[in-house]
């Protein structure tokens, strides 16, 4: 890239525009666009990330930068009729940092840049204002000293505050010019102490300084660790803004504030922000003194009120969207100094997004854009009692973490796994607390109502494990000392939470409690569950905002979105929620409970006849199950696969019948069944069940298992179809590797329903289809097609098989190093692996319709109802996608902001 000898390094805030964030970052791409909006903004220039980029890969700066940098400042200097530092009449400027994603951990805004020894006094007579000039001066080493020459900041403020208590006084305004002076003595002889050299007095090196030390930020560990986890490329490198400085340190007349353009939280329009009179921009965040709310600054200084407002305005309307922005006011005078695209709570973005429609800002199609599908899942949990989570009543805040997986959890404290299984065992609800998790906690986890960890990311063993259950987490709560072999955890200010006590922790926020938080319901579920109607008068707007939201994306979506459920209630909640039909009804429950005896005497049957029998008892069960279904969800489409996990799962196990045997053996009592069935587990046992003896393989050599299943859906639909109703049955084979094994499983099948349709007489129509789960099966979904009338991707084995791990085993063992180690960036099990296992669905889609071309094609493992995977599954062409019930709305949300984004860009 330096080869080019065309780039260009530098851009003037005139030349830039808020498109070009990856050239100028998200900063320097705003100050451009609202420079170019005629917007107050000081004059100054951008330093591009391909600059940064040359310097972060060669370690020097590209050659013609300098060169560059001194053209765009002479022009600032015409501009603003003053050289940089200039001694009698400084030009000033701040030095910032700015990459595409606003990232914590970049280095901090060095302001005041020019000001030295000579120039200060220049500063102090054209300002009229001694103070003013010293404070400034005193900032610059402050903030130069600790951001470019890396000096501990601790000792700045500790010195700082060694001159106010020697004043007795409280706050660094009241000290006047001869304090700051001094100030100023003590911080220059702190960087000499501190580097082994002077305070550089030549403005342009401290310029120059500041610049290599914003490329040299981008590196730092916290900059480092803040990317893997929010998965920011490493290579995107910073810009560097020069701007020039606005003071709004020069008296009452003066000050400087942040604001929103509206309420981030509730999405209300109004004057939401802060200000701060005779102050430098970093006081405000920093909570030195006090801020007014910006309502205030109406009564302090209507001029410049009236004028931000109209910019908020201008602002709103020409980014379409909520803006936060940064001011100050010097002395009556308004300047812009940032502005971006604000974040917001999930909530607020759905209410913003239809308040933008309605304003005629934005369509519904990017109405969709502007909320996502975790946004929605996070208003679906059960959440604490906004009125109550504020504190007092009993319960009260002792620290913060990371929201590492959302929900609100409450329960006592204990600090082992054992202790976490015993407790909930009898009945309690536990909140497990360890410093770090790993593999051994992980009955414990399953145990608890949720997990808090003192240490770890996003990505640390809690945080996947978590995620991966849907259980509440919240980790790296850093202030709380966590002591498992005393069973306790100390607070930052002492106090101690013994095991027992009841804490609340909360996932989406990462606060904790100590104490019992009352728990709400979601709105937003009691409006799917149909419990609210959005049309009410008391609907409260989060509820209309989504239900408008929903109703778009419902519009626009091509695909379809079942639901994956075994039951009757289920399936009726899925329907609740909008499920277009069930993708994935797993048969195997109806083995189990009182049913367990069939199935044991199925299994050890010696003739035919003990194994039609047993067979025989199963099939009104199955039947009877099928005909709750099929009516819960009349009309729609209900895909059925027959038996698919190991025939072990349904026998007793080992341990427990060897010590049957054993001690009836000792008491010599009758224990032939017991034997018989130790025999048969033990010629079931296998060393790698997921590879063994299961799914269609089991429909194979068990005669009858599968061919009574088929009787049982066949004569529930015969049976619907008798009381007039309209049942959609699909008979899904599992686990197929290839045409042969569907192909005699099809023709049994077919024979079966022949067999049903002569007996009742009525007219059926039963699709038989399979699932695609096994790299075999996708590579010749051509040929299975030949027999299948629809496919259903099961991504979780599918995924299982191609990488070649059981997601049991591997995910509590290994997937935080592959995660730190940025082998994989999210779990394949959260989000569809679309460069492998994504890739054999592609072939298998193009493969399955060249055969069949009208196969229906859906997927049915849990990919269907995470966000990214919808739309990989939405862009190779699926027909639907099956989900947990609870996920569908988040998948036909996803699903529609698939369709409304690939409109967009087929329109470009
Ligand atoms: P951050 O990304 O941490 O907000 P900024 O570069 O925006 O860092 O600057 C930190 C503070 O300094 C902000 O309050 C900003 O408004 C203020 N600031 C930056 N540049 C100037 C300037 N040229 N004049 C006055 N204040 C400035
Ligand atoms: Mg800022
Ligand atoms: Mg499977």
């Amino acid at each position: 890239m330096s080869e080019n000898n065309d780039q260009k390094f530098v851009y003037d805030f005139t030349e830039g525009n808020r498109d070009l964030k990856d050239l100028l970052g998200g900063k320097g791409a705003n100050l451009a666009e609202m420079t170019n909006l005629g917007l107050p903004v000081p004059p100054g220039f951008t330093i591009t990330t391909e600059a940064c980029k040359v310097y972060l890969e060669s370690g020097s700066e590209p050659v013609e930068l300098r060169d560059e940098v001194s053209a765009h400042l002479d022009a600032l200097e015409r501009k603003m009729g003053k050289k940089l530092g200039q001694a009698d009449d400084p030009l000033l400027v701040s030095v910032r940092s700015g990459a595409k994603f606003s990232m914590p951990g970049m280095m901090d805004t060095v302001l005041n840049i020019g000001l030295s020894d000579e120039s200060v006094v220049g500063l102090a007579r054209q300002a009229d204002n001694e103070r003013f000039a010293w404070d400034s001066y005193r900032r610059l080493i402050q903030m130069f000293g600790k951001t470019v020459l890396d000096v501990d900041g601790e000792l700045f403020e500790d010195a700082l505050d060694e001159v106010k208590t020697a004043k007795k006084v409280a706050s660094d305004t009241d000290l006047d010019a001869a304090d700051l002076k001094k100030v100023v003595e003590r911080f220059k002889e702190i960087v000499k102490a501190q580097t082994g050299r002077d305070f550089p007095q030549d403005p342009r090196e401290q310029m120059d300084l500041a610049i290599e030390a914003v490329f040299n930020s981008w590196n730092t560990d916290r900059a480092k660790l803040y990317r893997r986890q929010e998965r920011i490329p490493g290579d995107l490198g910073t810009a560097v803004n020069v701007c020039s400085m606005v003071f709004g340190n020069l008296g009452p007349d003066s000050g400087t504030g942040v604001a929103f353009t509206r309420d981030p939280a509730s999405g209300h329009q109004g004057v939401y922000g802060d200000y701060l009179q005779n102050a430098q921009g970093e006081d405000v965040v920093a909570g030195i003194r006090n801020t007014v709310p910006l309502a205030d600054l109406e009564s302090i200084d209507k001029t410049s009120y009236d004028r931000l407002m109209h910019i908020m305005e201008t602002l709103e309307t020409h980014y379409k969207d909520l803006c936060d922005i940064e001011f100050t006011i010097e002395r009556g005078q308004l300047w812009m100094l940032q502005t971006r695209v604000g974040k917001r709570t999930a909530g607020a973005a759905f209410r913003i997004a239809t308040q933008l429609v309605d304003q005629g800002l934005i369509d519904e199609a990017e109405a969709l854009q502007r909320v996502n599908g975790a946004q929605l899942a996070q208003l679906m949990f059960p959440k604490f009692d906004d009125d109550y989570a504020g504190g007092g009543k009993g319960a009260e805040q002792i620290g913060r973490g990371i929201a590492a997986s959302p929900g609100a959890a409450v329960g006592k404290a204990v600090f082992d796994s054992y202790t976490a299984v015993k407790w909930s065992r009898s009945g309690e609800k536990v909140i497990l607390i360890r410093r770090e998790t790993n593999p051994d906690d992980l009955d414990g986890m399953i145990a608890a109502e949720g997990i808090l960890t003192s240490r770890g990311g996003k990505t640390s063993h809690a945080a996947v494990v978590a995620r991966g259950m849907g259980k509440t987490c919240v980790c790296g709560a850093e202030e709380l000392e966590v002591d498992t072999k005393r069973r306790r955890m100390t607070t930052a200010d002492g106090q101690v939470v013994e095991e027992g006590d009841v804490v609340s922790i909360d996932g989406s926020t990462g606060r904790v409690y100590l104490g019992e938080v009352p728990v709400v319901p979601s709105p937003v579920v009691e409006y799917f569950e149909g419990r609210m109607h959005a049309g009410a008068d008391d609907a409260d707007e989060l509820v209309q905002a989504v239900h408008r939201i929903m109703a778009y994306a419902d519009r626009v979506r091509r695909l379809r979105v079942r639901a994956n459920a075994d039951n009757a209630e289920d399936a009726s909640r899925a329907r609740r929620f909008g499920a277009q039909g069930i993708g994935l009804c797993r048969t195997e429950h109806m083995f189990l409970g009182e049913r367990r005896q069939y199935v044991e005497r199925l299994i050890l049957a010696d003739t035919d006849t003990e194994r039609e029998d047993a067979l025989k008892a199963l099939l009104p069960l199955q039947k009877q199950d099928f005909v709750e279904l099929f009516e819960a969800m009349d009309g729609l489409p209900v895909t059925v696969r027959l038996l698919d996990p190991p025939l072990h799962e349904f026998l007793p196990d080992i341990t427990e019948l060897s010590v049957r045997v054993a001690l009836a053996e000792s008491r010599k009592e009758p224990h032939e069944n017991d034997l018989r069935l130790l025999q048969a587990v033990h010629r079931l046992h296998e060393q790698n069940p997921m590879l063994g003896l299961r799914g269609v393989r089991l429909g194979l050599v068990i005669p009858g298992l599968f061919t009574m299943q088929v009787r049982a859906i066949a004569e529930a639909a015969a049976q619907r179809i008798d009381a007039k109703g309209d049942p959609r049955a699909e008979i899904m084979i599992p686990l197929v590797g290839t045409v042969q094994e569907l192909e005699i499983v099809r023709e049994e099948a077919e024979q079966v329903i022949e067999e049903v349709r002569a007996q009742t007489g009525v007219d059926l129509k039963l699709a038989l289809g399979t699932m695609i789960e096994l790299p075999r099966a996708a590579v010749t979904a051509g040929q299975i097609a030949e027999a299948a009338e629809f496919f259903s991707f099961g991504t979780n084995d599918l995924t299982q098989t191609v990488w070649g791990f059981s997601r049991d085993d591997v995910e509590a063992s290994f997937f935080t190093a592959y995660l730190e180690k940025g082998i994989f960036g999210v779990s394949p099990f959260e989000t569809i692996d679309k460069d492998g296992v994504g890739a054999l669905v592609r072939s298998a889609v193009e493969a399955g319709r060249a055969t069949r071309p009208d196969i229906k094609l859906g997927v049915c493992g849990e990919h269907g109802g995470d966000p990214e995977s919808v739309h990989f599954f939405h862009e190779v062409g699926l027909d639907y996608v099956s989900c947990s019930p609870f996920r569908i709305p988040v998948a036909r949300l996803e699903a529609g902001r698939a369709a409304a984004e690939s409109k967009g860009s087929d329109s470009r």
